[in-house]
């Protein structure tokens, strides 16, 4: 039997999954999804044995996130349209 090596997307994937460092001490964060989903900084825990840094609830910066993400491409995606219309 063969392993599907690509994984099963997850429903419900957090917006920063691989790609949220942290702002105390700038390692990668890795997701955890419990309780709703954290972003967890715990490469000083890991590697040092040093306490974990800290955990930052998901829901809320997944939307901050979201709308920052929004508010930066809607501008750009209105220039883009009235320019291809303007033809
Ligand atoms: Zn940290």
């Amino acid at each position: 039997m063969r392993t599907n090596s690509r994984g099963v997307p997850r429903n419900g994937g957090l917006l920063l999954h691989g790609i949220a460092r942290c702002a105390r001490c700038g390692h990668k964060m890795y997701v955890r999804y419990q309780n709703g989903g954290e972003y967890v900084c715990n490469h000083l825990h890991r590697h040092q044995g040093l306490p974990t840094c800290q955990y930052v609830r998901a829901p809320a910066v997944d939307v901050a996130v979201a709308q920052a993400f929004l508010e930066a491409v809607t501008p750009a995606e209105f220039e883009s349209f009235s320019a291809a219309h303007k033809v």
